[in-house]
């Protein structure tokens, strides 16, 4: 699939306004719109999911989510995935891992990836990986984790990414799969956190002033 075969939403894309759709009274001053509805996300990732399908032809395949920010479109895609196989005369092989780092405090990255948790990669020799990530932004997080497991030599890694942002300051990494490509703001939601808050907001949104203030660390 062709890099560039994403739902590209532009710079001046003004998304929908908190009272067209349903969020949790916890956050209604902290987000300043909603970005991407829960529902559009779904209806992506099933897309997605086809596409990834489409695409395998030697498995069993490994989904390794990227915590912790990947869980809920590793589950989401993983389901999808799981049904697709269900139905078709075709089916591909599935097991799941787990790998954490981190790069963020506050807004920023902290110019450093920091490998916090991971299963033994070694199990992974030989495997054809695909990578589940929440959002590439200056692409050095996930061009440091590629580079990690080459070492563990895997058959093929392939990436999906559920967003990637348009910023001056990427690396030029994209990945093979992607969900929407985004302007560059800061969005939290759908699993995504601001210093670990708003994994419970089901749609993906634009933090405000305000919510940076509030859960600044
Ligand atoms: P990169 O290394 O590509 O600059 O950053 C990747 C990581 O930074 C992501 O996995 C995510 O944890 C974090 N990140 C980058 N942009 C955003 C954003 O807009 N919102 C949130 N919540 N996290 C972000």
């Amino acid at each position: 699939m062709a890099a560039e075969d994403c739902i590209k939403i532009p710079d001046n894309y003004e998304g929908y306004s908190l009272d067209m759709f349903c969020l949790p009274k916890h956050y209604e001053n902290d987000v300043e719109s909603i970005m991407i509805p829960k529902g559009l996300i779904h209806d992506r990732i099933e897309r997605l999911a086809r596409n990834i399908c489409r695409d395998v032809d030697k498995g069993p395949l490994i989904g390794l989510c990227v915590l912790k920010g990947g869980y809920q479109f590793f589950g989401d895609l993983m389901n999808c995935i799981r049904t697709i196989n269900a139905n078709m005369d075709r089916s591909i092989q599935m097991s799941v891992d787990f790998i954490r780092l981190k790069s963020y405090e506050d807004d920023h990255s902290s110019g450093e990836v920091k490998v916090i948790g991971s299963d033994d990669l070694s199990a992974l020799k030989g495997k054809h990986i695909l990578v589940v990530e929440d959002i590439i932004d200056t692409g050095a997080t996930m061009q440091k984790l590629l580079t990690t497991l080459q070492k563990f030599e895997p058959a093929t890694v392939k990436v999906a990414s559920l967003l990637v942002k348009r910023t001056p300051k990427s690396n030029g990494y994209r990945p093979e799969y992607i969900g929407f490509e985004i302007p560059d703001k800061f969005v939290v939601g759908y699993a995504l956190d601001y210093n670990e808050y708003f994994r419970d907001l089901n749609h993906i949104c634009v933090i405000n002033e305000n919510g940076k203030k509030k859960y600044a660390i």
